[in-house]
Protein backbone atom coordinates (compact mmCIF):
# COMPACT_ATOMS: atom_id res chain seq x y z
CA UNK A 1 0.00 0.00 0.00
CA UNK A 2 0.94 3.21 -0.79
CA UNK A 3 -0.44 6.57 0.21
CA UNK A 4 -1.59 9.63 -1.74
CA UNK A 5 -3.21 13.21 -1.65
CA UNK A 6 -6.57 13.60 -2.21
CA UNK A 7 -9.51 16.02 -1.84
CA UNK A 8 -13.05 14.57 -0.14
CA UNK A 9 -15.27 15.13 2.64
CA UNK A 10 -15.79 13.46 6.07
CA UNK A 11 -19.87 14.20 6.06
CA UNK A 12 -22.18 14.89 4.01
CA UNK A 13 -22.32 18.64 4.86
CA UNK A 14 -18.62 19.61 5.14
CA UNK A 15 -17.18 20.87 1.95
CA UNK A 16 -14.34 18.79 0.58
CA UNK A 17 -11.13 19.68 1.74
CA UNK A 18 -7.64 17.69 0.82
CA UNK A 19 -7.25 14.27 2.55
CA UNK A 20 -5.32 11.21 2.54
CA UNK A 21 -5.84 8.37 0.18
CA UNK A 22 -4.62 5.13 0.53
CA UNK A 23 -3.90 3.30 -2.66
CA UNK A 24 -3.00 -0.73 -3.30
CA UNK A 25 0.79 -1.33 -4.81
CA UNK A 26 0.25 -2.44 -8.33
CA UNK A 27 -0.87 -6.13 -8.30
CA UNK A 28 0.27 -8.56 -11.68
CA UNK A 29 -2.35 -6.88 -13.90
CA UNK A 30 -2.64 -3.14 -12.37
CA UNK A 31 -1.63 0.02 -13.95
CA UNK A 32 -0.39 2.81 -11.46
CA UNK A 33 -1.89 6.12 -13.02
CA UNK A 34 -0.68 9.69 -12.50
CA UNK A 35 -3.87 11.56 -12.57
CA UNK A 36 -3.58 14.62 -14.49
CA UNK A 37 -7.30 15.70 -14.81
CA UNK A 38 -10.54 14.83 -13.64
CA UNK A 39 -14.12 16.39 -14.62
CA UNK A 40 -16.50 16.74 -12.57
CA UNK A 41 -20.18 15.18 -12.78
CA UNK A 42 -23.54 16.21 -10.78
CA UNK A 43 -22.95 12.67 -9.49
CA UNK A 44 -19.93 13.65 -7.52
CA UNK A 45 -22.30 15.97 -5.51
CA UNK A 46 -24.38 13.52 -5.20
CA UNK A 47 -22.71 11.22 -3.50
CA UNK A 48 -20.22 14.16 -1.83
CA UNK A 49 -23.45 15.11 0.08
CA UNK A 50 -24.85 11.61 0.75
CA UNK A 51 -28.19 12.29 -1.83
CA UNK A 52 -28.73 9.01 -2.80
CA UNK A 53 -28.13 7.29 0.82
CA UNK A 54 -25.33 5.04 0.13
CA UNK A 55 -21.99 6.97 1.30
CA UNK A 56 -19.70 5.90 3.62
CA UNK A 57 -16.67 8.63 4.79
CA UNK A 58 -14.54 9.19 3.91
CA UNK A 59 -15.55 10.05 0.27
CA UNK A 60 -13.62 10.97 -2.50
CA UNK A 61 -15.51 11.10 -5.75
CA UNK A 62 -14.25 11.48 -9.20
CA UNK A 63 -14.87 9.27 -11.94
CA UNK A 64 -13.83 11.09 -14.92
CA UNK A 65 -10.18 10.80 -14.81
CA UNK A 66 -7.31 11.17 -17.52
CA UNK A 67 -3.58 10.31 -16.72
CA UNK A 68 -0.47 8.74 -17.62
CA UNK A 69 0.65 5.21 -16.41
CA UNK A 70 3.61 5.74 -13.91
CA UNK A 71 3.78 2.32 -12.87
CA UNK A 72 3.00 -1.13 -14.32
CA UNK A 73 2.15 -5.12 -12.85
CA UNK A 74 4.35 -7.59 -14.48
CA UNK A 75 1.55 -8.91 -16.10
CA UNK A 76 0.10 -5.71 -18.36
CA UNK A 77 0.36 -6.61 -21.84
CA UNK A 78 -2.37 -3.43 -22.74
CA UNK A 79 -0.06 -0.25 -21.53
CA UNK A 80 3.19 1.00 -21.06
CA UNK A 81 5.21 3.41 -18.86
CA UNK A 82 3.76 7.17 -20.03
CA UNK A 83 0.66 5.92 -22.04
CA UNK A 84 -2.01 8.19 -22.14
CA UNK A 85 -5.37 6.74 -20.56
CA UNK A 86 -8.08 7.55 -18.78
CA UNK A 87 -10.81 5.85 -16.01
CA UNK A 88 -14.69 6.11 -16.07
CA UNK A 89 -16.81 4.74 -13.76
CA UNK A 90 -15.75 1.44 -13.30
CA UNK A 91 -12.56 -0.16 -11.69
CA UNK A 92 -13.74 -4.13 -11.23
CA UNK A 93 -17.03 -6.24 -12.04
CA UNK A 94 -17.21 -9.92 -11.60
CA UNK A 95 -16.20 -10.67 -14.70
CA UNK A 96 -18.43 -13.60 -15.12
CA UNK A 97 -22.00 -13.67 -15.01
CA UNK A 98 -24.00 -13.32 -18.16
CA UNK A 99 -23.59 -9.38 -18.59
CA UNK A 100 -20.17 -8.59 -18.01
CA UNK A 101 -19.35 -11.93 -20.14
CA UNK A 102 -21.40 -9.37 -22.85
CA UNK A 103 -19.01 -6.51 -22.30
CA UNK A 104 -22.02 -5.13 -20.42
CA UNK A 105 -20.34 -4.54 -17.11
CA UNK A 106 -22.21 -1.64 -16.24
CA UNK A 107 -25.28 -4.21 -15.31
CA UNK A 108 -22.94 -6.61 -13.66
CA UNK A 109 -24.98 -8.96 -11.19
CA UNK A 110 -22.48 -8.86 -9.08
CA UNK A 111 -24.15 -4.97 -8.09
CA UNK A 112 -21.54 -2.02 -7.77
CA UNK A 113 -18.52 -3.25 -5.85
CA UNK A 114 -16.57 -2.25 -8.96
CA UNK A 115 -17.41 1.43 -9.16
CA UNK A 116 -14.51 3.78 -9.33
CA UNK A 117 -15.97 5.68 -5.92
CA UNK A 118 -18.59 4.33 -3.25
CA UNK A 119 -17.74 0.82 -4.01
CA UNK A 120 -15.12 -1.55 -2.17
CA UNK A 121 -11.65 -1.73 -2.85
CA UNK A 122 -10.89 -5.64 -2.72
CA UNK A 123 -7.24 -5.40 -1.47
CA UNK A 124 -7.31 -2.90 0.97
CA UNK A 125 -10.52 -3.84 2.69
CA UNK A 126 -12.07 -0.12 2.25
CA UNK A 127 -14.44 2.22 0.51
CA UNK A 128 -13.32 3.07 -3.23
CA UNK A 129 -11.86 6.23 -3.34
CA UNK A 130 -12.08 8.34 -6.94
CA UNK A 131 -10.05 10.47 -8.97
CA UNK A 132 -10.17 13.56 -6.77
CA UNK A 133 -6.42 12.88 -6.33
CA UNK A 134 -2.78 12.52 -7.33
CA UNK A 135 -3.12 8.68 -8.67
CA UNK A 136 -5.08 5.46 -8.88
CA UNK A 137 -4.28 1.91 -9.36
CA UNK A 138 -6.64 0.01 -11.48
CA UNK A 139 -7.05 -3.35 -13.47
CA UNK A 140 -5.72 -2.96 -17.06
CA UNK A 141 -9.45 -4.31 -18.35
CA UNK A 142 -10.80 -1.33 -16.80
CA UNK A 143 -8.35 1.52 -18.07
CA UNK A 144 -9.31 3.02 -21.18
CA UNK A 145 -6.41 4.52 -24.43
CA UNK A 146 -7.07 8.65 -25.25
CA UNK A 147 -6.70 9.27 -28.68
CA UNK A 148 -3.53 11.22 -29.40
CA UNK A 149 -5.51 14.06 -31.15
CA UNK A 150 -7.97 14.85 -28.10
CA UNK A 151 -7.07 17.72 -25.85
CA UNK A 152 -6.49 15.52 -22.71
CA UNK A 153 -8.60 17.78 -20.38
CA UNK A 154 -11.41 18.31 -22.47
CA UNK A 155 -11.37 14.44 -23.16
CA UNK A 156 -11.79 13.63 -19.14
CA UNK A 157 -15.53 14.37 -19.28
CA UNK A 158 -16.11 11.51 -22.02
CA UNK A 159 -15.12 8.96 -19.69
CA UNK A 160 -18.59 9.30 -17.43
CA UNK A 161 -20.75 12.11 -19.54
CA UNK A 162 -19.41 10.57 -22.98
CA UNK A 163 -20.35 6.90 -22.78
CA UNK A 164 -23.62 7.84 -20.57
CA UNK A 165 -24.70 9.54 -23.74
CA UNK A 166 -23.04 7.46 -26.30
CA UNK A 167 -24.49 3.96 -25.25
CA UNK A 168 -28.38 4.96 -25.07
CA UNK A 169 -28.10 6.99 -28.60
CA UNK A 170 -26.63 3.37 -29.77
CA UNK A 171 -28.83 1.59 -27.95
CA UNK A 172 -32.05 3.24 -29.20
CA UNK A 173 -30.33 3.66 -32.99
CA UNK A 174 -29.85 7.63 -33.22
CA UNK A 175 -28.41 8.25 -36.54
CA UNK A 176 -29.51 9.58 -40.05
CA UNK A 177 -33.31 10.13 -40.33
CA UNK A 178 -33.51 9.87 -36.32
CA UNK A 179 -35.75 12.89 -34.33
CA UNK A 180 -33.33 12.74 -31.37
CA UNK A 181 -33.82 15.06 -28.29
CA UNK A 182 -31.69 15.61 -25.32
CA UNK A 183 -33.35 17.16 -21.87
CA UNK A 184 -30.87 19.71 -20.44
CA UNK A 185 -27.84 21.22 -21.38
CA UNK A 186 -25.66 20.48 -18.41
CA UNK A 187 -22.37 17.86 -18.66
CA UNK A 188 -24.47 15.27 -19.82
CA UNK A 189 -26.75 16.74 -22.37
CA UNK A 190 -23.86 18.66 -23.85
CA UNK A 191 -22.09 15.61 -24.90
CA UNK A 192 -25.72 14.19 -25.63
CA UNK A 193 -26.46 17.55 -28.07
CA UNK A 194 -22.61 16.62 -29.84
CA UNK A 195 -22.82 12.86 -30.56
CA UNK A 196 -26.40 12.76 -31.63
CA UNK A 197 -25.63 15.04 -34.10
CA UNK A 198 -22.31 13.48 -35.04
CA UNK A 199 -24.16 10.35 -35.52
CA UNK A 200 -26.03 11.77 -38.25
CA UNK A 201 -29.56 12.78 -36.07
CA UNK A 202 -31.54 15.43 -36.24
CA UNK A 203 -31.03 17.08 -32.83
CA UNK A 204 -33.05 18.98 -30.39
CA UNK A 205 -32.43 20.48 -26.98
CA UNK A 206 -35.29 20.49 -24.34
CA UNK A 207 -34.03 23.34 -22.16
CA UNK A 208 -35.11 25.27 -18.93
CA UNK A 209 -32.90 27.84 -19.60
CA UNK A 210 -33.20 31.06 -21.34
CA UNK A 211 -29.42 31.69 -22.24
CA UNK A 212 -28.42 28.05 -23.65
CA UNK A 213 -30.07 28.76 -27.35
CA UNK A 214 -26.91 30.04 -29.07
CA UNK A 215 -24.43 27.16 -27.71
CA UNK A 216 -26.74 24.72 -28.30
CA UNK A 217 -26.98 25.40 -31.79
CA UNK A 218 -23.25 26.04 -31.60
CA UNK A 219 -23.26 22.24 -29.92
CA UNK A 220 -25.18 20.95 -33.02
CA UNK A 221 -29.24 21.04 -32.28
CA UNK A 222 -31.06 21.71 -35.06
CA UNK A 223 -33.49 22.82 -32.47
CA UNK A 224 -33.91 24.32 -28.81
CA UNK A 225 -37.01 24.09 -27.09
CA UNK A 226 -38.08 25.91 -24.26
CA UNK A 227 -39.41 23.00 -21.84
CA UNK A 228 -41.81 25.35 -19.89
CA UNK A 229 -42.90 26.70 -23.18
CA UNK A 230 -46.77 25.22 -23.89
CA UNK A 231 -46.60 26.63 -27.23
CA UNK A 232 -43.15 25.52 -28.48
CA UNK A 233 -43.56 22.05 -26.79
CA UNK A 234 -47.20 21.59 -28.60
CA UNK A 235 -44.86 22.29 -31.70
CA UNK A 236 -43.11 19.17 -31.86
CA UNK A 237 -45.82 17.26 -30.19
CA UNK A 238 -45.57 13.23 -31.50
CA UNK A 239 -42.71 14.05 -34.02
CA UNK A 240 -39.65 12.44 -31.65
CA UNK A 241 -38.03 9.00 -32.41
CA UNK A 242 -36.18 9.08 -29.36
CA UNK A 243 -35.25 11.18 -26.03
CA UNK A 244 -32.70 11.37 -23.42
CA UNK A 245 -33.19 12.69 -19.90
CA UNK A 246 -30.21 14.30 -17.93
CA UNK A 247 -32.07 16.29 -15.61
CA UNK A 248 -30.22 16.06 -11.69
CA UNK A 249 -33.79 16.96 -9.80
CA UNK A 250 -37.49 15.67 -9.67
CA UNK A 251 -39.44 17.12 -12.94
CA UNK A 252 -42.69 16.15 -14.37
CA UNK A 253 -42.02 13.86 -17.44
CA UNK A 254 -45.10 14.06 -18.80
CA UNK A 255 -44.50 16.97 -21.26
CA UNK A 256 -41.91 15.73 -22.67
CA UNK A 257 -44.01 12.06 -23.75
CA UNK A 258 -46.29 14.20 -25.41
CA UNK A 259 -43.31 14.67 -27.96
CA UNK A 260 -42.66 11.27 -28.70
CA UNK A 261 -43.72 9.47 -31.53
CA UNK A 262 -46.06 6.03 -31.07
CA UNK A 263 -43.94 3.79 -29.86
CA UNK A 264 -40.96 5.76 -29.20
CA UNK A 265 -39.01 6.03 -26.30
CA UNK A 266 -37.62 8.42 -23.92
CA UNK A 267 -34.48 7.26 -21.25
CA UNK A 268 -33.76 8.09 -18.19
CA UNK A 269 -30.22 8.62 -17.66
CA UNK A 270 -30.22 11.56 -15.45
CA UNK A 271 -30.37 10.58 -11.55
CA UNK A 272 -32.27 12.60 -9.31
CA UNK A 273 -32.43 11.97 -5.32
CA UNK A 274 -36.44 11.95 -5.56
CA UNK A 275 -38.86 9.41 -7.23
CA UNK A 276 -40.04 11.44 -10.55
CA UNK A 277 -43.88 11.72 -10.06
CA UNK A 278 -45.73 11.66 -13.90
CA UNK A 279 -49.13 11.00 -15.78
CA UNK A 280 -49.56 7.68 -17.37
CA UNK A 281 -51.88 8.58 -20.12
CA UNK A 282 -49.32 10.09 -22.49
CA UNK A 283 -47.51 6.53 -22.39
CA UNK A 284 -50.62 4.45 -22.65
CA UNK A 285 -52.40 6.14 -25.39
CA UNK A 286 -49.06 5.67 -27.88
CA UNK A 287 -48.12 2.69 -26.64
CA UNK A 288 -44.97 4.58 -25.85
CA UNK A 289 -41.59 3.33 -23.53
CA UNK A 290 -39.98 5.11 -20.96
CA UNK A 291 -36.62 3.26 -20.34
CA UNK A 292 -33.17 3.96 -18.10
CA UNK A 293 -29.63 3.33 -18.87
CA UNK A 294 -26.10 3.52 -16.83
CA UNK A 295 -23.18 4.85 -18.32
CA UNK A 296 -22.03 2.03 -20.90
CA UNK A 297 -19.52 -1.24 -20.81
CA UNK A 298 -15.92 -1.28 -20.88
CA UNK A 299 -15.85 -2.46 -24.81
CA UNK A 300 -18.41 0.44 -25.85
CA UNK A 301 -16.12 2.92 -23.54
CA UNK A 302 -13.48 2.55 -26.20
CA UNK A 303 -15.66 2.49 -29.15
CA UNK A 304 -17.09 6.24 -27.69
CA UNK A 305 -13.50 7.59 -27.30
CA UNK A 306 -12.32 6.00 -30.96
CA UNK A 307 -15.63 7.33 -32.25
CA UNK A 308 -14.50 11.13 -30.03
CA UNK A 309 -11.12 10.73 -31.49
CA UNK A 310 -12.46 10.46 -35.47
CA UNK A 311 -15.29 13.32 -35.14
CA UNK A 312 -12.78 15.62 -32.79
CA UNK A 313 -15.31 15.94 -30.10
CA UNK A 314 -14.56 16.31 -26.29
CA UNK A 315 -16.49 18.15 -23.92
CA UNK A 316 -16.24 22.22 -23.26
CA UNK A 317 -14.83 22.67 -20.59
CA UNK A 318 -13.99 25.22 -17.33
CA UNK A 319 -10.75 24.24 -15.97
CA UNK A 320 -10.63 24.70 -12.15
CA UNK A 321 -8.20 24.65 -9.61
CA UNK A 322 -8.52 21.87 -6.65
CA UNK A 323 -9.32 24.08 -4.36
CA UNK A 324 -12.21 25.74 -6.20
CA UNK A 325 -14.53 22.35 -6.03
CA UNK A 326 -17.06 23.58 -3.75
CA UNK A 327 -17.80 26.52 -5.18
CA UNK A 328 -18.01 24.67 -8.80
CA UNK A 329 -20.60 22.36 -6.85
CA UNK A 330 -22.68 25.19 -5.93
CA UNK A 331 -21.99 26.29 -9.68
CA UNK A 332 -23.64 23.30 -10.62
CA UNK A 333 -26.39 23.30 -9.05
CA UNK A 334 -27.36 26.57 -10.38
CA UNK A 335 -26.89 25.16 -13.73
CA UNK A 336 -23.98 27.47 -14.29
CA UNK A 337 -21.53 25.97 -16.13
CA UNK A 338 -20.43 25.79 -19.56
CA UNK A 339 -20.47 22.83 -19.87
CA UNK A 340 -18.13 20.45 -17.48
CA UNK A 341 -16.40 21.91 -14.62
CA UNK A 342 -12.88 19.98 -15.40
CA UNK A 343 -9.90 19.67 -12.37
CA UNK A 344 -6.67 20.33 -13.10
CA UNK A 345 -4.86 18.02 -10.82
CA UNK A 346 -1.72 19.69 -10.99
CA UNK A 347 -3.31 22.04 -8.50
CA UNK A 348 -3.86 19.77 -5.97
CA UNK A 349 -0.53 20.83 -4.13
CA UNK A 350 -0.96 24.35 -4.56
P1 LIG B 1 -25.52 19.01 -14.71
O1 LIG B 1 -24.26 19.37 -15.44
O2 LIG B 1 -25.85 19.68 -13.44
O3 LIG B 1 -26.72 19.15 -15.78
C1 LIG B 1 -28.08 18.94 -15.46
C2 LIG B 1 -28.94 19.85 -16.35
O4 LIG B 1 -30.30 19.58 -16.04
C3 LIG B 1 -28.78 21.33 -16.09
O5 LIG B 1 -27.73 21.91 -16.81
C4 LIG B 1 -30.13 21.89 -16.53
O6 LIG B 1 -30.15 22.09 -17.95
C5 LIG B 1 -31.09 20.77 -16.21
N1 LIG B 1 -31.82 21.01 -14.95
C6 LIG B 1 -31.28 21.21 -13.73
N2 LIG B 1 -32.26 21.35 -12.80
C7 LIG B 1 -33.43 21.21 -13.46
C8 LIG B 1 -34.80 21.22 -13.06
N3 LIG B 1 -35.15 21.43 -11.78
N4 LIG B 1 -35.75 21.01 -14.01
C9 LIG B 1 -35.40 20.81 -15.28
N5 LIG B 1 -34.10 20.81 -15.71
C10 LIG B 1 -33.14 21.00 -14.81
O7 LIG B 1 -25.49 17.44 -14.36
P2 LIG B 1 -24.79 16.22 -15.13
O8 LIG B 1 -23.41 16.01 -14.61
O9 LIG B 1 -25.04 16.36 -16.57
O10 LIG B 1 -25.64 14.99 -14.53
C11 LIG B 1 -27.04 14.92 -14.71
C12 LIG B 1 -27.65 13.78 -13.93
O11 LIG B 1 -27.24 12.53 -14.51
C13 LIG B 1 -27.24 13.69 -12.45
O12 LIG B 1 -28.36 13.29 -11.69
C14 LIG B 1 -26.17 12.61 -12.44
O13 LIG B 1 -26.04 11.98 -11.19
C15 LIG B 1 -26.74 11.67 -13.48
N6 LIG B 1 -25.78 10.76 -14.11
C16 LIG B 1 -26.26 9.56 -14.53
C17 LIG B 1 -25.42 8.69 -15.21
C18 LIG B 1 -25.93 7.38 -15.71
O14 LIG B 1 -25.10 6.52 -16.04
N7 LIG B 1 -27.23 7.19 -15.83
C19 LIG B 1 -24.08 9.05 -15.44
C20 LIG B 1 -23.64 10.29 -15.01
C21 LIG B 1 -24.50 11.15 -14.36
P3 LIG B 1 -30.96 23.32 -18.62
O15 LIG B 1 -30.42 24.55 -17.99
O16 LIG B 1 -30.63 23.17 -20.05
O17 LIG B 1 -32.42 23.07 -18.32
ZN1 LIG C 1 -20.60 10.64 -13.72
ZN1 LIG D 1 -20.60 -9.52 -13.69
Amino acid sequence: MFVCTGYGTTDAATPLAPLTVNRRDPGEFDVEIEILYCGVCHSDLHFARNEWGFTQYPAVPGHEIVGRVARLGGGVTKYQAGDLVGVGCMVDSCRSCASCREGLEQYCDGGFAGQTYGGFEPVLQEPSKGGYAERIVVDENFVLRIPANLDPAAAAPLLCAGITLYSPLRHWGAGPGKKVGIIGLGGLGHMGVKLAHAMGAETALFTTSTNKTEDARRLGATHVILSKDEAEMAKHAESFDLIIDTVAAAHDLSPYFNTLKREATMVQVGAPDKPLPFNVFPLLIKRRNFAGSIIGGIKETQEMLEFCGTHNITADIELIRMDQINEAYERMLKSDVKFRFCIDMATLKG
